[in-house]
């Protein structure tokens, strides 16, 4: 046995053996081996989501290719990409994406298959942006969709149960500059009663807070330098930082990416932190919720509510606004989304003891759960109505289940 620990090291994977193919061709031989199959990406992942009963498929010795068509407007990257590599291949060619995660540690494909988001109103996730995918199924066979295609929408965010994605082709935009402002302060009473004006003031907007406090401790602004600017010194009564803050108290800030204002190329503004660095604090467990954007303020006030409980857990919570989309496992199937994140300290008891008071108040108002955090419960028939479909899509790709680890036999029970 091959022990493997997620990136964070609160998650021993379970598995009896491990495979770190170099090829393609390595990889649908190791498939068609073995009875149950999963695969890590960059394992930035919390939760079990990557289990297997058998083989577990490391995807970082796959191509790693990134290739432009600027015609089409597209990019085709290889299964073992990473975010960071590929912002910075498409910003020295004059492209971008349309958003990033607030980390750009994380692989391409991990990121597609769980619905991993950034913020602002008009940015669907990362997932939005595939226009096709190339993957290998659970008989060993090569499966390409393309957007249009039957089955494409639910074929993207997959949580890994089709098989194991080789390449995607994502949508691409000229390349532009954003500039980054953190405001600290900002009172609860207008960050509840201007909710909307808040979020929609900018490209990308999150409010980071620790629920129990008197204010919200930072918002944090991402403003396309092409766009006309409507955020100015004062920020709905919040002040204007002068000085670079990590979100997190007592962290180092050369990890974030720059802030105070000074514009810089998309790839290196969207994500909070910087490609070079330890993201976030490492020791940490996430958990994140997903909201119905149209009673974000009562899941906020509810949450509000059980702050004191929380205290001692929380590192930080962060607050963004995700577009709806129409992919079958999306958090954000047809509903305009509010992410209510949490990074917890590495007590894996704690946090479970207190997840389930969160979704007591927040699974009545419609939350789904981020697919690679972690979460107490999931209703998966309720929450999505494309479920059904999703089951069938599987069935047909992986007609031996594979994939299907004991994580995806929950969602699909
Ligand atoms: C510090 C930190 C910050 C984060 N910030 C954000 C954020 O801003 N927004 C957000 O939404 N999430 C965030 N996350 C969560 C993270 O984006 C997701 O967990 C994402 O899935 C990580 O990608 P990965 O490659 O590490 O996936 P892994 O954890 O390696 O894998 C996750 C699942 O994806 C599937 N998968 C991976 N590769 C493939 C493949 N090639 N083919 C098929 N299936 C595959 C598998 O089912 C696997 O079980 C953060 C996580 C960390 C640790």
């Amino acid at each position: 046995m091959h022990e493997q620990t997620n990136w964070a090291g609160n998650h021993h994977y379970r598995a009896t053996r491990f495979a770190e193919p170099q090829s393609v061709d390595e990889l649908a031989a190791l498939i068609t081996d073995s009875p149950a199959v999963r695969v890590i990406g960059s394992r930035h992942s919390f939760n079990d989501i990557a289990d297997s009963d058998d083989l577990l498929i490391s995807t970082t010795g796959l191509p790693t290719s990134v290739e432009i068509d600027a015609e089409a407007r597209t990019v085709t990257v290889g299964g073992g990409v990473r975010y960071g590599d590929l912002a910075l291949a498409l910003q020295q060619a004059g492209w971008a994406l349309h958003n990033l995660a607030s980390l750009p540690h994380i692989s391409v494909a991990g990121a597609v298959a769980t619905a991993t988001h950034g913020s602002g109103d008009r940015n669907g996730n990362l997932a939005t942006a595939v226009r096709g995918i190339h993957f290998l199924s659970g008989t060993g066979e090569a499966v390409e969709l393309r957007r249009g295609d039957p089955g494409f929408e639910g074929a993207v965010v997959a949580i890994g149960a089709l098989g194991v994605v080789v390449a995607l082709t994502l949508d691409i935009v000229p390349t532009f500059a954003v500039r980054q402002r953190l405001f600290s302060g900002l009172g609860w009473d207008a960050a509840t009663a201007r909710f909307d004006e808040i979020f929609a003031s900018a490209y990308s907007v999150s409010l980071f807070t620790l629920w129990d406090e008197p204010t919200v401790s930072l918002a944090w602004i991402k403003e396309r330098v092409d766009e006309p600017s409507r955020v100015g010194e004062d920020f709905f009564g919040a002040i204007a930082e002068a000085e670079v803050r990590h979100m997190i108290a007592g962290m180092d800030v050369r990890n974030v990416t720059e802030q105070v204002g000074v514009a810089g190329p998309w790839s290196e503004r969207l994500a909070h932190f910087r490609y070079e660095f330890t993201p976030s604090t490492g020791a940490e467990i996430q958990s994140e919720y997903l909201v119905p954007r149209a009673r974000a303020v009562e899941a906020i006030e509810a949450v509000r509510a059980l702050g004191p409980r929380l205290r001692g857990l929380l590192q930080i919570s962060e607050i963004r606004s995700v577009a709806a989309d129409r992919l079958w496992l999306s958090t954000a199937y047809e509903t305009e989304m509010i992410g209510l994140h949490f990074t917890w300290v590495r007590d894996s008891e704690g946090v479970a003891a207190v997840l389930p008071a969160i979704e007591e108040v927040l699974y009545p108002l419609g939350a789904r759960p981020h697919w690679g955090k972690v979460f107490a419960g999931l209703d998966a028939p309720a929450m999505y109505p494309r479920l059904g479909d999703f089951r069938a899509l599987a069935d047909r790709h992986d007609p031996e289940s594979r994939f299907r680890n004991a994580f995806v036999r929950r969602v699909l029970a």
